[in-house]
């Protein structure tokens, strides 16, 4: 590499260092689309690997040992993911240990691969919001989930299930602030049979038929199978002809059993999680698809649950999206230590990569922040999520951020961006 080259990165990353992470990746941003940028972008990350190499200390034996393991050099490993390629499970693991900066660069440019093609090759450089609120139509559930504030029993003084005037109230709400999408999701209520289900979904597409209803994660559709006594393909079936029109992926955590049975042991397990969305994708509803990390899971099982996310999409291409987000441990039974920003922008970026046919990426500022959501769209976001009218689920375990729309659109062109509008679907508004 010519010295030139080495000055002019040495110059970004002292910038960076002495100012903020985006203009280190506003080096990378503006080079996209040329093959000048391209070089550019090798340049800048293999600056940063020769960095960390310098630096013995950032090399444990365990990443040495996964280097071999994953049978590329960094250098090479580092040009597959440049040229758009599939990584392996141990690969994921060596990227994972690179300095963050530099995988974020390559979560950026496998961004741009994934969506330069999308909204009339503008895809780039727009990042999407969506409209919603977070209706949770329950608080009852005798699941426990160790991780969560949110769910009451049925002896608890403030324990709801809300009516269809309530439900009225809050979508009208939601109608006059241009909402779309309704995010309806509660506890598992052990009494509510499927007609309560099936009048509250007709209700809302009868009043409110310009919002689609994205509702009921796989757990509650394993626990509606259970309760109505019926294949959880038909509660899907009939759950779509009565007004459902897209599925959250809540309750994915991390699908493995090992981590299920210790924080949520009386939920969906990750087979049973993974049966729904096929079934579902089977039958034209499509997802999102999530995860929540930072509690009792490996760095291992976090890419095992990538894994089959990708697999399932392989099959099905029925996810819109994936989000991740940080374990609240606030006013839950379940104790771990917090994890930082640092390691959720560096598990994004990973997803990101990883995760090659899944086109969206949401930043989550609802747990992170409105500043981490925002530089999270330089480590391979490309989605800003929802405005969230309502949210009761974060907010109890003691996360509380609130944005309007306003707001969401000033954060995004900031960094860089145009904001623009989505459905469900991501299609631009
Ligand atoms: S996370 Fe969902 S399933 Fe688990 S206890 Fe809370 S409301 Fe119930």
């Amino acid at each position: 590499m010519a010295w030139n080259n080495w000055k002019g990165i040495w110059h970004i990353r002292s910038i960076s260092a002495s100012c903020n992470l985006f203009l280190n990746f506003n080096g990378v941003t503006r080079s996209r689309g040329s093959k000048a940028g391209l070089l550019d972008l090798r340049a800048f990350l293999f600056t940063g690997l020769w960095e960390a190499r310098m630096d013995a200390f950032c090399f444990s034996r365990y990443t040495k040992a996964l280097m071999s393991t994953a049978m590329l050099s960094e250098d090479e490993l580092i040009e597959k993911v440049i040229a758009g390629e599939r990584v392996s499970d141990a690969e994921a693991l060596l990227l994972y240990r690179l300095p963050l900066n530099v995988l974020g660069g390559l979560a950026n440019h496998r961004r741009v691969l994934a969506k330069r093609e999308a909204y009339r090759g503008r895809g780039a450089e727009v990042v999407t919001y969506i409209v919603d609120r977070n209706v949770n139509y329950t608080n009852v559930c005798n699941v426990y989930c160790k991780f969560c504030a949110f769910y009451r029993t049925e002896k608890d003084h403030d324990h709801y299930v809300l009516t269809h005037a309530q439900l009225e109230e809050k979508l009208q709400e939601l109608t006059e602030i241009g909402g779309v999408q309704v995010l309806l999701q509660g506890g598992h209520h052990p009494k509510l049979g499927i007609h309560h289900y099936l009048e509250m979904l007709a209700f809302i597409r009868e009043r409110f038929p310009w919002i689609n209803i994205h509702g009921f994660s796989p757990p509650e559709f394993h626990h509606f199978s259970q309760v109505f006594e019926m294949p959880v393909r038909e509660v899907l079936r009939r759950f779509k002809e009565a007004g459902l029109g897209s599925i959250p992926g809540g309750g994915g955590e991390i699908l493995v059993d090992r981590v299920r049975n210790k924080i949520s042991p009386l939920k969906a397990n990750s087979t049973e999680w993974l049966g729904v969305m096929e079934a579902a994708h089977d039958l034209g509803l499509r997802s999102s698809a999530t995860m929540m990390f930072g509690h009792v899971e490996t760095l291992e099982e976090r890419i095992e649950h990538l894994r089959r996310l990708r697999e399932l999409q392989d099959r099905t291409q029925g996810f819109t999206a994936f989000i991740c987000w940080t374990f609240q441990p606030e006013n839950t039974v379940l104790k771990a230590e917090p994890v930082g920003s640092s390691e959720y922008l560096r598990m994004q970026a990973l997803s990101r990569i990883y995760l090659d046919n899944i086109d969206n990426l949401q930043s989550s500022w609802v747990t992170q922040g409105p500043k981490i959501g925002q530089i999270a769209l330089k480590y391979g976001a490309s989605d800003f999520g929802s405005v969230m009218m309502e949210e009761n689920v974060v907010s109890k375990a003691g996360t509380s951020f609130r944005l309007q729309a306003q707001e969401i659109e000033r954060l995004i062109a900031e960094a860089g961006y145009e904001a623009r509008r989505r459905s469900t679907w991501y299609e631009l508004l």
